[in-house]
């Protein structure tokens, strides 16, 4: 079988782990037609859109994608075009693993998490409002009538919507996840003490939910500033954790830290029919064309594409010739190194090239 599968080539560092990643998978042995398409910067400044709707055609086409990473520029210009794929392709799961692996520089050696976030509402919605304009300043007064609170008039403002149906659906695919991948438990992350009325409700549905695995899957809730603290202390006790887009965002890049950083820290976007597969990790500009950053992350998002494919021997075989590449710490990037500066780092293409030999 040869499966059509959607590469966005990305921006930054984006080209060089895609092609990277692309030649690892077909040496796995798997079938790919790629449908190679491009999005981000560069594209912005010949097609003037970041996300040409061709894009997003292909994979609705595809069904599954694995894309490199895409800039988004802070506080001004486009809005983010990782975030215009999953909500318009209402991928609602983001599920991220973090693994300890051997030979990963880390202060801990038994980090196995997943954190499943979700991927469409809260603050990440993008409904916001700039400091000064009219329209802020009626929606300021509106909120002055309707809560009876002070808002100083020269806020911008930020809405963090969270629905019920949004989070029954993210919740139930934390638990299905846990039961499909023999977990044990599922913790609940909000600060639910303080939005009563957006974490709660998370919290509120997430025990509803929670019912229908009761003797299966353990439940439990915390809050996010407690959860980072014991992440750092006490990963161990922890397995599946879901939490709203937000606080997942956070949280994933924490996780991505325990298990040695965001070199190897891969991650998918799941919706009803449709997966796009990426790292945690940006775009690294700075980095950009030097054939220097490590591919570890969006390879093992392949492997998590070739498992959603039910391609599993081809995944495991993938996802140990890595290990081993890493074990070694022979053709392995400057980030896997004991010193970054260690002239005897390969390069991107040259990481690559080994975990095919290992294969
Ligand atoms: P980043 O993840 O791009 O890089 C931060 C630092 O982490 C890098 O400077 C580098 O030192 C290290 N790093 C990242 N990836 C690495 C790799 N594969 N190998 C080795 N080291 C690696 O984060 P940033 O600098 O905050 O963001 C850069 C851009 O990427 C921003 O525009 C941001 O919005 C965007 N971004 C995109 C995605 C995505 O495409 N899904 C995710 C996060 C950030």
């Amino acid at each position: 079988m040869t499966y059509n599968v959607t590469l966005i080539r990305g921006d930054g560092v984006g080209p060089e782990l895609a092609e990277a990643t692309r030649r690892v998978l077909e040496a796995t042995g798997v079938k790919f037609n790629w449908d190679i398409q491009d999005a981000g910067v560069d594209i912005m400044e010949k097609e003037g859109t970041p996300l040409p709707p061709k894009v997003l055609d292909s994979i609705r086409k595809n069904k599954v994608a694995i894309k490199a990473p895409i800039t988004t520029p802070i506080g001004t210009g486009f809005r983010s075009v990782n975030v215009a794929i999953r909500k318009e392709l209402a991928l609602y799961a983001c599920l991220r693993p973090s693994k300890t692996l051997k030979g990963v520089r880390s202060k801990y050696d038994n980090i196995n998490l997943v954190v499943v976030r979700e991927n469409t509402e809260d603050l990440y919605a993008g409904i916001e409002f700039e400091e000064g304009k009219a329209d802020t300043k009626k929606l300021i007064n509106e909120i002055e009538k309707l809560s009876g609170k002070k808002i100083s008039k020269d806020s911008g403002i930020s809405i963090k919507p969270i629905s019920r149906t949004a989070t029954a659906k993210i919740v139930r695919f934390a638990f299905d996840y846990a039961v499909a991948n023999k977990r044990k438990k599922v913790t609940a992350v909000t600060k639910a003490n303080i939005m009563k009325y957006t974490d709660g409700l998370f919290y509120h549905v997430a025990r509803e939910v929670a019912k229908d695995y009761d003797g299966k899957i353990e439940y439990e809730e915390r809050l996010i500033d407690n959860m980072c603290m014991q992440l750092v202390q006490k990963p161990e006790i922890y397995d599946v954790m879901v939490l709203p887009n937000l606080y997942g965002d956070i949280l994933s890049d924490l996780c991505a830290g325990l298990a040695g950083g965001l070199g190897i820290a891969p991650g998918a976007n799941i919706g009803k029919d449709i997966a796009v597969f990426e790292a945690v990790h940006g775009s690294a500009p700075k980095y950009k064309g030097q054939n220097k950053v490590n591919p570890t992350a969006l390879i093992l998002s392949g492997v998590m594409m070739l498992r959603y494919l039910k391609e599993f021997a081809a995944a495991d075989r993938l996802e140990k010739a890595v290990a081993k590449v890493i074990a070694e710490g022979k053709s392995v990037t400057y980030d896997l190194k004991p010193h970054r500066d260690d002239p005897t780092a390969v390069g991107t293409s040259q990481m690559a090239d080994a975990i095919i030999a290992a294969l």
